[in-house]
C-alpha cells in the first residue's frame, strides 16, 4: 500500500468510526473546516490535556490563560499582521487553480532531494558493499550539478520572500519551469499577496460598526495580558504564560485533511526571559518540546527539527518540529525566538508601560520571549497516522484474518477500556453493568453485548481502546474476568478487584510524564 492509499484510508476510517467529519457535509461541505466526532473530540482533550498538563503542571513557573477570540483591532496592527500576515499567491489561468507561490518553489526544492536520493540508490544498486555514500555525493557530477542549482534557487527564494520582492519570486518559478500540476502549463499569473486575516463587523448596527478580526494565532492575547498574569500571580522572570484556544487564517491552499484548516486550534506558551537570555531558553525548549513528542512512542526517527533560514524580522532564532506524515516530514510545531518585537510594540502602540521590574538587577526592561507553538489539530493527524494500522493474522487453526487498529498510546485513547459480557444472559449483562459503573467514574469507558466477541474486539481495534473486560460464566463463579490487550492481543484473567490498579498502571498519562526529560 503506497502511503497517499493509507492516508485516504485514514481519512475514511475516521469518518467511518466518527473521528472527523467534514464541516456542513449536508451542504456539500465547507472547504478546509472539519467537525470532530464523539471519538475525535475524546483523542483531542486527551491531547489538549497531556500539552497543557505537561507545560502548566509540570512546570511551575509556567501559568495558564484563556483569552477571547475577539481583541482590539489595533493589536493586530502592533503585531504587524495588518501589514505583513501575507502570503504569495499566484493562480494558473488554465486551470484557474490557485497556489501558494513560495509552496510551488518548495515542492521542486523537495524534487531536487529525491532526484539526488534516487542518484544515490542507482549507485548503491551498481556498487554493492563497496559503496560509500559520502564518497559518492562529493564525487559525483550529477549530483554536484543537481545540488549547486537546488541551492541557488532555494537562496534566491529566500531572498526574494525576505525582500518581497514578488516579481523575483515568479521568475523562479519560470526559470525552473514549475508547471500546474492539474493543467500541465506553465501559464501563471502575476505573484500577489494575500492577508489570511479574516475579517467581521462589531457593533450592532453596520454603519457605526468596528472592523475586527478572528484572531490568527492566539500569542497576542498573552502578549496584550503580560503585565495582567504578572502581576496578579507575582510572577518572577524567567515564566511562562500559556494558552488553548481557535485561530483563523484565510488559507489560499488548503488540503491534506485537518493538516492546513481555516478554523483550527492552537496550543501556545509564551516564556519571558531576561535579554540575553533567550538562546539559551530557546535550546531548552526545543529539547523539552522534542522529548514531550518523542515520549509517545511513535519512534525517534518520526521527527525531526527544520531550522528556519528565512527568519521573521523579529527573530534571532526559530526552528519546526517535523514529523513524518505518509505525505513527508512537514511543521507540528514551531519554536521562535521573538525577542522583545510583540511586547515593545505593544508598549508603542498602546502607550502603555509594559516592562518587567527585575529586583535582582534593579534593572526594569522589556522583557525577551521563546514562543513554543502547536496545532491542536496537526497533533490529532499525527497521532491518528502514527496509530493506524492494517494487519494481517493468522488464527489458531492457521487460516488467515485481518484487523485495523489504532494503536494509540493508551493515555491518548478516546475509551480506555471496554466491557463486554461473553452473552447477553444467565446473569452477565447485570455484573458487566456493575463492573462498568465503578469504572467510568474515572475512565472513559464502552459497554457492548451485541454480535460476536470476535467481532466486538475488532470494534474496540478500530477505536483504539487499549484494554476489554470480558465477563463470562466464570465470573459470576470466582469474580474473575478476562482482560483483552489491543496492541499484544494477549488476555489474562484477574480478579475483579485488581482492575482499578491495572487500568491505572496502563492508561495513566503519569508513564508520558515521566518520559519526558526536564
Ligand atoms: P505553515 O508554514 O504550515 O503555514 P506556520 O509556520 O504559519 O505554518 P505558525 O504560525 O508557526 O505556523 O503556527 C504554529 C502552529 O499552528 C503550526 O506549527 C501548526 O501546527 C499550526 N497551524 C498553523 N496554521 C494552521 C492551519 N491552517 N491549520 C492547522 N494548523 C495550523
Amino acid at each position: 500500500m503506497t502511503q497517499e492509499e493509507l492516508f485516504k484510508k485514514l481519512i475514511a476510517h475516521s469518518k467511518e468510526y466518527g473521528f472527523i467529519f467534514p464541516s456542513s457535509e449536508i451542504y456539500d461541505g465547507l472547504s478546509a473546516v472539519y467537525d470532530y466526532g464523539q471519538l475525535g473530540v475524546e483523542l483531542k482533550n486527551n491531547i489538549k490535556k497531556y500539552w497543557w498538563d505537561a507545560m502548566v503542571r509540570l512546570n511551575d513557573n509556567i501559568v495558564g490563560i484563556d483569552s477571547a477570540i475577539f481583541m482590539h483591532p489595533r493589536i493586530w496592527e502592533a503585531s504587524g499582521h495588518v501589514g505583513a500576515f501575507n502570503d504569495p499567491l499566484i493562480d494558473n489561468k488554465d486551470s484557474k487553480k490557485r497556489y501558494r507561490a513560495d509552496v510551488l518553489i518548495e515542492e521542486w526544492l523537495a524534487k531536487q532531494d529525491e532526484k539526488i536520493e534516487k542518484e544515490i540508490a542507482k549507485a548503491r544498486k551498481r556498487f554493492g558493499e563497496k559503496f560509500d555514500r559520502q564518497q559518492f555525493v562529493e564525487t559525483s557530477p550529477r549530483i554536484k550539478e543537481i545540488s549547486e542549482r537546488r541551492h541557488a534557487v532555494n537562496d534566491r527564494m529566500v531572498k526574494a520572500l525576505t525582500e518581497n520582492n514578488l516579481d523575483e519570486v515568479k521568475k523562479i518559478i519560470e526559470d525552473c519551469e514549475i508547471v500546474c500540476p492539474i493543467s500541465g502549463t506553465k501559464n501563471w499569473t502575476e505573484v500577489r499577496q494575500f492577508n489570511l486575516m479574516f475579517e467581521t463587523k462589531i457593533g450592532s448596527v453596520s454603519e457605526g460598526a468596528n472592523t475586527i478580526y478572528l484572531r490568527p494565532e492566539t500569542a497576542q492575547g498573552i502578549f496584550v495580558n503580560f503585565l495582567n498574569v504578572q502581576k496578579s500571580g507575582r510572577m518572577k522572570i524567567p515564566f511562562g504564560i500559556a494558552q488553548i484556544g481557535k485561530a483563523f487564517r484565510n488559507e489560499i491552499v488548503a488540503r491534506q485533511f485537518i493538516f492546513r484548516m481555516r478554523e483550527f486550534e492552537q496550543m501556545e506558551m509564551q516564556f519571558f526571559v531576561r535579554p540575553g537570555d533567550e538562546l539559551k531558553w530557546f535550546e531548552y525548549w526545543k529539547a523539552f518540546r522534542m522529548s514531550w513528542h518523542r515520549a509517545l512512542g511513535f519512534g525517534d526517527d518520526m521527527y525531526r527539527f527544520h531550522d528556519h533560514e528565512k527568519l521573521a524580522h523579529y527573530a534571532n532564532a526559530a526552528t519546526d518540529v517535523e514529523f513524518r506524515f505518509p505525505f513527508g516530514f512537514k511543521e507540528v510545531e514551531g519554536i521562535h525566538s521573538r525577542t522583545d518585537f510583540d511586547l515593545g510594540n505593544h508598549q508603542k502602540f498602546s502607550g502603555r508601560k509594559i516592562q518587567y521590574f527585575d529586583t535582582e538587577t534593579g534593572e526594569s526592561y522589556v522583557p525577551y520571549v521563546v514562543e513554543t507553538s502547536i496545532g491542536v489539530d496537526r497533533m490529532v493527524l499525527q497521532v491518528l497516522s502514527a496509530a493506524f494500522k492494517e494487519e494481517e493474522l493468522t488464527k489458531e487453526d492457521g487460516s488467515k484474518d485481518e484487523r485495523v487498529v489504532l494503536s494509540f498510546p493508551a493515555a491518548l485513547a478516546p475509551v480506555k477500556v471496554a466491557v463486554l459480557p461473553l452473552v447477553k444472559k444467565d446473569g452477565l449483562p447485570e455484573i458487566g453493568r456493575e463492573i462498568l459503573n465503578e469504572l467510568k467514574l474515572d475512565y472513559a469507558c464502552q459497554y457492548d453485548e451485541k454480535d460476536s466477541i470476535g467481532k466486538r474486539y475488532r470494534r474496540q481495534d478500530a477505536i483504539g481502546t487499549p484494554l476489554c473486560v470480558t465477563v463470562d460464566h466464570q465470573t459470576a463463579e470466582d469474580r474473575t474476568v478476562t482482560v483483552r490487550y489491543r496492541d499484544t492481543m494477549a488476555q489474562e484473567r484477574v480478579a475483579i478487584s485488581e482492575l482499578p490498579a491495572l487500568i491505572e498502571r496502563e492508561v495513566s498519562m503519569k508513564q508520558l510524564f515521566k518520559k519526558i526529560t526536564r
